[in-house]
């Protein structure tokens, strides 16, 4: 049985090499001249594949994909994964983050150690081979049309990616196709992207990264009150956040930017920073007030120094007062500042979009794919794995992990 793959990077590479194992003769195609430029690019070229965790941490993390995750990563968890570079020769390591990374910190390992566990099972990969379209010609045949050929095949799997970052070749090809033949599409939306957005304040602190800090999205036209009110919140975050020119980045700007993709409009939905998570209202309220250390004589900037970046504390404190002692901070301002660390509007009016997005959200209804086999439940043969699927993780190996586990599915699925 012939099985074409559409696409080589982390699914379809899995994918191949799982149905070749099965005796399939699988041809996998790509349209750019290297195979897994994804992978090469990613984590900063370290490739993060997954996090240290088991199948469950892995789909709790997945909103509306969580269910339909369940059985693939838990037939193909993180621990599997570790034992396929393991085996492939690409033993990994856990940072303290709960990340895991080649020890090498080499994304092209593990890129390369899939490619030879493809080449291995007998997989014939094709670069530099961009697919046109797909057609069904009978009950049991598909023709897969790249340029000036037809590729005929018993069984197709698309594992072509979303349409962030298109310069790696990922531009959505699939979604048209898959919709010709009656599949929804999810709209597609930047996810794990910066936001744009910002005052002119923090925009001049371009460059200064808040190490620890809890942003969340809230309903706007809620009227948000604040932690413990009940207003709704969509998602939390604690991790750091990078103030740039043109709004923020950083691994919580960007994990929170796929919930505000999901608004009609960004006017709908608010970021909220709580700047000193470890620190309660009562507790700073004491530490700007107290006056047993030094009789007050501290600086107010020099307070805020303690907990957050120089810069960032004399900016923060210039919008509330004008800086002062402990002992000479009115109430009011007092006040004003301890909203401002527990709970400071990130205005936010768009996003640097699919460009600089690192995955897609949105993609092929999960309602239409069987989630043990990645088979189409629109049509006869047609198996779809990876980013291409509505779905999309957080920052930590998420997204390879679920694109690893999908990709299995479908190789094991197209050659039942
Ligand atoms: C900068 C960056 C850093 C990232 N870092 C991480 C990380 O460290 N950890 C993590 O878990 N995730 C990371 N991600 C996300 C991760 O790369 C993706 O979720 C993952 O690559 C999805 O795998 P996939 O196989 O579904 O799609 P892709 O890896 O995107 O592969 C799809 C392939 O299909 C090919 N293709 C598309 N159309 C056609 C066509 N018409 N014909 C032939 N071939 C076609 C593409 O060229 C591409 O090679 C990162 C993403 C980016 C952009």
């Amino acid at each position: 049985m012939r099985v074409v793959v559409i696409g080589a990077g982390a699914a379809g590479l899995v994918s191949a090499a799982e149905a070749a194992r099965r005796s399939a003769d699988v041809i996998l195609l790509e349209k750019n001249n290297k195979i897994g430029v994804k992978i090469l690019m990613s984590g900063g070229t370290r490739c993060n594949v997954t996090q240290d965790t088991d199948a469950v941490g892995i789909t709790g993390q997945f909103a509306h994909a969580q269910r339909f995750l369940q059985a693939s990563v838990g037939a193909f968890p993180p621990a599997a994964v570790v034992q396929m570079f393991q085996a492939a020769g690409v033993p990994t390591k856990v940072e303290p983050t709960g990340k895991i990374f080649p020890i090498s910190d080499r994304a092209i390992h593990v890129r390369d150690a899939l490619r030879s566990a493809a080449e291995e099972a007998g997989v014939t990969i094709r670069s530099g081979t961009a697919v046109s379209g797909i057609e069904r010609i009978d009950d049991d045949h598909w023709a897969v049309a790249t340029e000036g050929e037809s590729i005929q095949a018993e069984r197709v799997i698309v594992t072509s990616g979303g349409k962030s970052y298109p310069g790696c070749g990922t531009t959505g090809d699939a979604y048209q196709w898959l919709k010709r033949l009656g599949h929804t599409i999810v709209a597609p939306r930047p996810a794990l992207v910066p936001l744009v957005g910002g005052e002119h304040w923090t925009r001049e602190l371009s460059g200064v990264a808040l190490q620890d800090c809890r942003v969340s999205v809230h309903v706007a036209n809620q009227g948000f009150q604040g932690p413990g009110s009940k207003t709704r919140t969509l998602v939390t975050r604690r991790g750091s956040l990078l103030l740039t020119h043109f709004g923020f980045s950083g691994p919580a700007a960007m994990d929170v930017s796929g919930v505000m993709t999901a608004a009609d409009s960004f006017s709908d939905v608010r970021l909220i920073a709580d700047l000193v998570p470890d620190l309660t209202e009562q507790e700073i309220r004491f530490l700007l007030t107290d006056r047993s250390r030094d009789g007050g004589r501290r600086n107010v900037s020099t307070v805020l120094g303690g907990w957050l970046p120089q810069r960032f504390a004399n900016s923060l404190c210039a919008r509330a007062v004008e800086d002062c002692s402990i002992a000479q901070l009115p109430r009011g301002a007092a006040n004003d500042l301890i909203l401002s660390l527990k709970r400071l509007p990130l205005p936010v009016s768009g996003t640097r979009g699919f460009t600089k997005a690192e995955v897609t959200a949105g993609g092929v209804s999960l309602a239409e794919v069987d989630p043990k086999t990645m088979a189409s439940r629109i049509v006869k043969g047609l198996f779809i794995a990876g980013e291409v699927l509505d779905v999309d993780g957080p920052i930590g190996g998420y997204n390879f992990q679920a694109a690893f586990s999908t990709g299995r599915a479908a190789g094991i699925g197209a050659t039942l």
